[in-house]
């Protein structure tokens, strides 16, 4: 079983080739223009998809030694998206099963955020809870099989991606500042500054406080002092950065506890954050988790993760009709 597996549901375009459930390459092309803009221009993102969506899976091609006359389907990210940068990949991904007469496998962005833990060993045993935290979605998911998952909790409101990113902003830090804010609270103290940690019901979270804590906060301050943030940047990132990870953990704590699972997992594009990786890898240890966290390259969109999951849908048969369109908003 050759897949060849698409993603560009946001700002990366990206290809992969999966042999036999085995990742042979995952090619990626980050997209620069949104960086002057401070957040993602859905039209331009869909621009530049259509420049690169040929040279990267010639690419992926070209690295895995098989030639596309060799592949037995392809696959590609349905949603959840942004509509115009989805459009690009379903089209490719449907021209080119027309043309080679294969079939075609939708993936959904966030099922497959999870499946990046069954692309290299150790594998999480069933049934695992997975934290999935990245731009758009903060969720808790209980997976009982590659393909059966549930939502046990999820955020109100703002993604932590989008907390990390917007808070950045206030800092006046380029897009995206999830790496950057991580990056300078590694020289700073997370008790410096106390922003608030929002306890919602259940398992739910919520993000959008933190974000007017901080706007408040920084108004206050550069009142007294308009230095105020490039004196106290270490600080400030760690100071933000520690309560997103709290709130984070808090409710993951609570799942594991609720549903008596010792297998954890993170995923998304903020589980890429290093403080969230020692602060989880501590507790895991004292809990006696086992924890699995993806490599980098894993955590941010990439198309290894929807071959991973398109592997999983052609071992159960299950194929998209040629009339399938993209989905803005899709469920897991
Ligand atoms: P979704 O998967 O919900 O559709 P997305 O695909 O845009 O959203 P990802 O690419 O998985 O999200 O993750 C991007 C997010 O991860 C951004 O908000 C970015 O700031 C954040 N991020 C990446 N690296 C780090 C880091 N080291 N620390 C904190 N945040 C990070
Ligand atoms: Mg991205
Ligand atoms: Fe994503």
């Amino acid at each position: 079983i050759s897949i060849l597996a698409i993603e560009s549901s946001c700002d990366e375009t990206s290809a992969s080739i999966i042999i036999n459930g085995k990742v042979l390459n995952n090619i990626v092309a980050t997209q620069s223009v949104h960086e002057k803009y401070g957040g993602v221009v859905p039209e331009l993102a869909s621009r530049a998809h259509q420049e690169n969506i040929i040279p990267v899976v010639e690419e992926a091609l070209r690295t895995s030694g098989i030639n596309k006359e060799q592949l037995s389907a392809v696959a590609f990210t349905r949603g959840p998206g942004l509509m115009g940068a989805l459009l690009v990949g379903v089209s490719f991904a449907k021209a080119f099963a027309f043309a080679r007469k294969i079939p075609l496998i939708e993936v959904n962005h966030m099922q497959a955020h999870v499946l990046a833990h069954f692309i290299e060993d150790p594998k999480p045993d069933f049934p695992f809870i997975c934290l999935t935290v990245s731009g758009g979605h903060t969720q808790l998911v209980l997976v009982k099989s590659p393909l059966q998952m549930e939502v046990i909790g999820e955020t109100r409101d703002d993604a932590v991606g989008e907390a990390f990113d917007k808070t950045a902003k206030l800092l006046g830090l380029p897009y995206p500042g999830g790496p950057l804010i991580d990056r300078y609270a590694k020289e700073g103290n997370p008790r410096a500054f106390e922003f608030p940690i929002t306890r919602m019901p259940d398992l739910d979270y919520s993000f959008s406080g933190i974000k007017t804590a901080v706007l408040y906060f920084l108004r206050d301050q550069l009142k007294e002092n308009p230095d105020f943030i490039s004196e106290n940047l270490a600080d400030l990132c760690a100071s933000i950065q520690y309560s997103l990870i709290e709130m984070l953990l808090i409710k993951l704590k609570a799942a594991v506890k609720q549903y008596r699972v010792k297998e954890v997992a993170i995923a998304g594009g903020v589980s890429a954050n290093s403080g969230l990786r020692k602060t989880l890898s501590d507790l895991a240890d004292q809990k006696g988790w086992n924890l699995y966290i993806p490599k980098f390259e894993y955590c941010t969109d990439n198309a290894a993760m929807i071959a991973m999951a398109a592997h999983f849908k052609y071992l159960k048969g299950d194929f998209s009709p040629m009339d399938v369109t993209p989905l803005a908003k899709m469920k897991l």
